[in-house]
């Protein structure tokens, strides 16, 4: 397998590369900058301002007097969200050149960026931008003379840390709740993909989103992520990525006390019975590893097939991988395109070198593919235990493992042996089994005969070391917001 690579469409403009601070295009206060580079020619696509705690600080006080005095907080709250409804309709009058920068940065299939993160995105802020004139208290009937209610507020300056894996959509989950909720934003998009949350905030600032409500400050985890996570004028983190990384945030964090909402990785079982419907499930296993170069948090990366069915499913599972196209990622037939960079292209390759040397078959894939960009070949391991490191740690790559089971009881037990519980999958025709297995499982989402199926209405967040809360949906939108109690005498 070899990858052809062209360059991207000469036509993507790169227009916003520096901090976005209090509606202004800023350069970082250090001057520094650092290379923002595409995964498929490992060449630079551009230089981007290097934010750190001086750059951190002027954003989270642009965002506190936003907050405090500027017009968000206390406007009606439907002209709120028909201002996010405007950045909605611009991402979409957008949307091909959104597709293409977003592709540019992370490498992602430019059919993926267009025909799902973006539309995703798009949608997540329609949905947000509808509850904007929706969030309201309740009264409660307390003792005594008095009239007690609830004012459900927003929280303040909200800190936001996303990872490269879905830069754009990532930004549409976190922007979404905290605008409609009336908090204003510090963000700090990840360092691999700053290009279209950066694009974004533009877009923002022309459909008349007020000046201080959304700022960005591009730059490293360690110093501009540790700023925000750190600053006395922010009140909240949500952040997705490393369950390492949400550990330092919570040191970090402590002598501010934020709120934090964390959505982190997972080990993720795809539990196959014998009953299933054999050619749906094979390419659930293959969608639900294969999608986004396998670097998606809740990856079906654990496939467990009722061992009556293994021979016949792998057939299938091969069948389906062998067709998989890898290469150019602007080309309309990839499938698959580069890792995002090289320290996850090597962490990928030493763990399939791990497999390999634990005793796994390798039945497809195990290789780099060309000698220029990221790309590895959509790799299987066969006779998986649960105790190899392919079984147990998150590779985050194109690297899927097929274990085996006899006995439901036993399978649900070794679904659940992972410090991780961001989400399952079952395939099954009997209906007691999949409920059994939505309710004894422990993760944030259980599919039942289907993989990777998000709507911006459903909560996704993870049980156990996959996370702190949820995203999406109206859980999403309290993690914005503060409950305060009114009580009067009468
Ligand atoms: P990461 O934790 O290294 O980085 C994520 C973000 O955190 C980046 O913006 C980074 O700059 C920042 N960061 C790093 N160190 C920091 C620090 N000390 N203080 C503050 N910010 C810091 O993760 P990654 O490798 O970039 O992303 C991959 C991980 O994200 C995987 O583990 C994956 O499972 C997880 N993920 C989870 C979800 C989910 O919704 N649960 C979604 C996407 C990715």
């Amino acid at each position: 397998m070899s990858a052809t690579i062209s360059s991207a469409p000469s036509e993507i403009k790169i227009t916003e590369t520096q901090c976005f601070i209090g509606g202004n295009w800023v350069p970082a206060v250090s001057g520094k900058t650092f290379a923002t580079i595409n995964p498929a020619t490992e060449q630079e696509i551009a230089q981007v301002a290097e934010g750190d705690a001086a750059d951190v600080d002027a954003a989270a006080k642009a965002a506190r007097e936003a907050f405090e005095n500027g017009p968000w907080r206390t406007m009606d709250a439907r002209d709120r969200g028909r201002l996010m409804y405007l950045l909605a309709d611009r991402m979409e009058a957008e949307i091909d050149a959104l597709a293409a920068l977003e592709t540019l940065d992370n490498g992602k299939p430019l059919k993926d960026s267009r025909n799902v993160d973006l539309p995703l995105a798009i949608d997540c802020l329609r949905y947000y931008a509808g509850y904007a004139d929706k969030i309201h208290g309740s009264t409660i009937p307390i003792r005594g003379n008095h009239f007690c209610y609830t004012r459900r507020e927003p929280i303040g300056v909200a800190g936001q840390i996303i990872p490269w894996n879905f830069p754009i959509l990532m930004t549409a989950w976190k922007w979404g709740p905290a605008l409609a909720a009336g908090c204003t934003i510090v963000m700090k998009p990840a360092e691999q993909t700053p290009l279209t949350c950066l694009r974004m905030a533009q877009l923002a600032k022309e459909v008349g989103i007020p000046d201080g409500v959304i700022n960005v400050v591009p730059g490293f985890g360690p110093t501009a992520g540790a700023a925000v996570v750190k600053h006395p004028q922010i009140d909240k983190i949500a952040f997705t990525g490393e369950h390492r990384t949400a550990q330092i945030i919570t040191r970090d964090s402590a002598d501010t006390l934020k709120r934090l909402t964390f959505e982190l990785g997972g080990k993720s079982p795809n539990v196959i019975f014998a009953d299933a419907d054999l050619d749906a499930a094979a390419m659930g296993a293959y969608v639900g590893l294969f999608l986004n170069q396998g670097q998606c948090c809740c990856a079906g990366s654990r496939v467990f097939v009722e061992s009556s069915k293994h021979d016949e499913f792998i057939e299938k599972l091969q069948a389906l991988t062998a067709r998989r196209k890898v290469g150019d990622p602007f080309a309309a037939d990839t499938e698959q395109g580069p890792q995002v960079d090289q320290a996850q292209f090597d962490k990928i390759l030493s763990y399939i070198d791990k497999g390999k040397k634990e005793g796994a078959d390798c039945i497809s894939g195990g290789n780099r593919v060309g000698d220029k960009g990221y790309f590895i070949e959509p790799t299987i391991f066969d006779n998986v235990r649960d105790d190899m490191s392919i079984a147990t740690d998150e590779i985050f790559g194109p690297v899927l493992s097929v274990l085996t089971f006899d006995d439901k009881d036993d399978i649900i037990q070794r679904a659940n042996n992972t410090f991780f519980g961001l989400a399952a999958a079952v395939w099954t025709r009997d209906i007691s089994v999949a409920h059994e297995f939505a309710a004894r499982v422990r993760a944030g989402t259980i599919w039942v005969n289907c993989y990777d199926v998000f709507d911006a209405a459903a909560p996704f967040g993870g049980f156990k070391m996959s996370g702190y809360g949820r995203e999406l949906g109206e859980e999403g939108l309290k993690a914005y917001t503060e409950n305060k109690t009114v009580t009067i005498a009468l």
